[in-house]
């Protein structure tokens, strides 16, 4: 059966009003049943009941990390599973999404990369998402203020969808967010960049995830890295900049002696000039067999103070929910030790 979340809101069935309350029904009011939408007509219910799924999902389950954030785990109907990560920050609620079961990166200190690629989610399937998180926690969808594409998988691999996925987001009568506040991370992929800076209206906020300024390092953490080089994804980043006038974030996971020398910092500063932009500096998130371990606090301060020093605008990223291994990096489906309900 079709998802109705995968059709652009433009395209919902019904016409006039009733395609208005039906809209209102699933994204302000978060209804997660037909039977619930009880302005409609019994038989306009049954009949959508039996054309289009509402819930994509056939299970969600959640772990609840000790610091708030509480990973979702979802079951597709073919049996697969993906994960988001709902962080209800004082007064913004954000949620992590994933665009994919798994990833075909393989970053080598990714667990998700270490899964290897299931396959893309459908539009629905990534809306689904906030959808899901909004019915358990009993919030209409619409509060949800703040989203980042950083989950499982790689968005500009799974393009299109993503694509017609934010624009649900963005949509006036879907869930009515600001692009402002929706951020899409990606491994770096140039022509991906490019193309992403050509879509009408759309002006998402862009993280690229560099993790190294040169490309031994970077080619030997990051296998996409082979067909991107750095010079390629910085020229993408400031055309996305120049199209976009936004700035750019850069993810840069600290990995103890891989990509922490202070000539790493240097060289960063170096690439990052004349760029508006942001380095977000994330202590590695450690999983099993990773085989890298965290860059201790004091040289993660050296490395941040030597980017300032030289003007660039930098944060630590502190990770949210490690113990429920909802962390960056951590997304793999591993039964957390915090586990609240199954
Ligand atoms: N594929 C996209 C979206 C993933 S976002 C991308 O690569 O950007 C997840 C972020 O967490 C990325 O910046 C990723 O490189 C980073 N990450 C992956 N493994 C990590 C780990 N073990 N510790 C900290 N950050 C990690």
């Amino acid at each position: 059966m079709p998802l109705l979340l995968d059709l652009h809101p433009d395209a919902y069935p019904l016409t006039g009003y009733r395609r208005k309350q039906l809209l209102e029904w699933v994204f302000v009011h978060g209804a997660a049943s037909y039977a619930a939408m009880s302005n409609l007509p019994a038989d306009l219910r049954a009949e959508l009941e039996q054309t289009y799924a509402l819930n994509p999902f056939t299970r969600t389950e959640t772990f609840e990390s000790s610091d708030g954030s509480v990973k979702y785990l979802f079951t597709l109907p073919d049996g697969r599973q993906m994960e988001a990560v709902y962080m209800p920050y004082l007064d913004r609620k954000t949620i992590c999404v994933s665009t994919m079961v798994g990833c075909p990166a393989k970053c080598s200190f990714c667990a998700t990369g270490a899964m290897g690629f299931g396959r893309n989610l459908t539009p629905g399937e990534i809306v689904g998402q906030i959808l899901a998180v909004s019915w358990q926690q009993g919030f209409s969808p619409r509060e949800m203020r703040n989203l980042v594409f950083m989950g499982m998988g790689e968005p500009l691999l799974n393009y299109d969808h993503t694509i017609a996925a934010a624009r649900i987001l963005l949509h006036a009568q879907a869930l009515g967010m600001s692009k402002r506040r929706v951020t899409l991370s990606t491994v770096g992929l140039a022509k991906g960049i490019r193309k992403l800076a050509s879509e009408d209206e759309l002006g998402l906020k862009l993280a690229i995830s560099l993790h190294a300024p040169d490309e031994d390092t970077r080619q030997q953490i990051i296998p996409t890295g082979q067909a991107n080089s750095i010079a390629e994804i910085m020229a993408a980043a400031r055309e996305y900049q120049s199209v976009t006038g936004r700035r750019v974030t850069f993810e840069y996971a600290m990995l103890s002696g891989v990509n922490d020398h202070l000539w790493q910092a240097d060289l960063l500063a170096e690439l990052l000039r004349g760029l508006v932009s942001h380095v977000n500096l994330i202590p590695m998130n450690p999983w099993e067999g990773s085989g890298f371990a965290e860059t201790p606090e004091a040289e993660l301060q050296a490395f941040y103070d030597r980017l300032e020093a030289r003007g660039v605008p930098v944060s630590v990223r502190r990770s949210r929910g490690r113990d429920a291994g909802a962390a960056c990096g951590q997304l793999a489906l591993k039964q957390p030790a915090a586990q609240i309900s199954p």
